[in-house]
């Protein structure tokens, strides 16, 4: 079976086609800039067994003109679609076949989503008529949270706001660690409910998760992804008073402070720079903010791996992954570092070696693994819908 996997954002659209007989990538791009002067276009195609790469910037005016470039672009047969949507609030706790209700629940969700869920849709719309009959599915990314019990995503405001506003922990990135949790199990020659793990998802947007034989018990991302560790832009966690604090002595709008949380705060808030490539070379020429936020960020994502262990009980093993945690050694030493007492001991030298493949950073007799694991949500999706259509 040939799926494909689609990921439909406000102004961009991703793409990737798997045979899942071998679960190889056939075909796959991505649009940016849609809506804009000029746009950008990659896709590649694997089908030859060499990688043949176009690059345009042609205009694409909406995300309609932007699916029906990709069609024309795969010359493969396609049999079915995966969709990344965002929020699927308390409705779905598995990937979905896609049908009438499924699309009014997405767009019931849209208030807790408001910028993934509708361009989302769009896409789903667009594939159903793209590729009439062809089987649709939703994968969501906070399908693998909704095993989180109420103690943890329920917020100690007044009990009515969760029944009536639907406040609680949803967490997100949820396809990426059960991608890496199921993986990693694989790789310590187990299956996933034989293991607890705790994944450390951190990329420009970072979450971490507390996974208990296979099931997950508590994510650092809350209600929308601001919360938990600090991260490129975003805060993390807030003592949330300074909102209102914010709002009286600065005469800045609720927009305009949403504004700084998401995309002014975080490591760029702390020093300027958000890519942590750029902070560590402005941190080796003596700049103080730039090692702060370093420090910080690692201090923050420690105190949720002690936390985590905590909840979980026993641990068998941590595992890093997205740009930061598959590439960032610095940060993972830090945040690893003088955690003996929670059996967790970094081989530094092992820690160093840069691999795409999966690959562990611990010393020997280490009571916890540490697994360094590149994630593919896009592999996990279309899994996931060939899983359900073939059940
Ligand atoms: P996104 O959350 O947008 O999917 P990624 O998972 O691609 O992000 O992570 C992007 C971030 O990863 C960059 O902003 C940068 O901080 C970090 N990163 C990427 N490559 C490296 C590297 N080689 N060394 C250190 N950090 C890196």
């Amino acid at each position: 079976m040939n799926v494909l996997v689609i990921n439909t954002g406000s102004s961009s659209l991703k793409y990737q086609l798997f045979d899942m007989n071998s679960q190889a990538v056939l075909a796959g791009g991505v649009m940016e800039r849609i809506g804009e002067t000029k746009g950008i276009l990659t896709h590649k195609e694997f089908s030859t067994g060499r990688e043949v790469k176009t690059k345009k910037t042609p205009v694409i005016q909406n995300h309609q003109e932007a699916m029906h470039l990709m069609a024309k672009l795969i010359t493969q047969k396609i049999d079915a679609i995966g969709h990344r949507v965002v929020q699927g609030g308390e409705n779905f706790k598995t990937a979905t076949p896609i049908n009438g209700d499924v699309k009014n629940a997405i767009q019931a969700n849209n208030p807790l989503a408001p910028l993934h869920n509708p361009p989302n849709l769009i896409g789903i719309q667009l594939a159903e008529d793209l590729f009439p009959g062809k089987p649709q599915v939703a994968v969501f990314d906070t399908n693998f949270h909704q095993t989180i019990p109420e103690k943890a995503y329920l917020y100690a405001l007044p009990y009515e706001y969760y029944t009536d506003y639907k406040i609680r922990k949803y967490g997100f990135h949820g396809t990426s660690h059960k991608y890496v949790a199921n993986k990693t199990a694989a790789l310590m020659g187990k299956k996933p409910d034989q293991v607890n793990l705790i994944t450390l998802h951190l990329g420009n947007g970072c979450s971490i998760s507390a996974i208990k034989k296979g099931e997950c018990q508590d994510t650092s991302m809350g209600m929308t992804p601001l919360a938990g560790v600090m991260m490129g832009t975003r805060t993390g966690n807030l003592d949330p008073a300074i909102f209102g604090y914010l709002m009286d002595n600065t005469g800045m709008t609720q927009a305009q402070i949403d504004d700084v949380l998401n995309k002014k705060s975080g490591l760029k808030g702390i020093c300027g720079l958000n890519d942590l490539r750029d902070i560590h070379e402005r941190a080796a020429q003596g700049d103080k903010l730039a090692k702060l936020a370093v420090e910080m960020f690692a201090y923050q994502i420690k105190k949720y791996i002690g936390a985590y262990a905590a909840v979980l009980g026993h641990v068998d093993g941590l595992v890093f992954t997205a740009g930061v945690g598959e590439n960032d050694e610095i940060v993972r030493a830090k945040a690893l570092a003088d955690m003996s007492v929670f059996g967790i001991e970094i081989d530094l030298a092992k820690n160093d070696i840069r691999s795409s493949e999966p690959h562990t950073i611990h010393k020997e007799g280490s009571r916890l693994q540490v697994w360094v694991v590149p994630t593919n949500e896009e592999l996990q999706i279309a899994t996931e819908t060939c899983q359900v259509l073939t059940k």
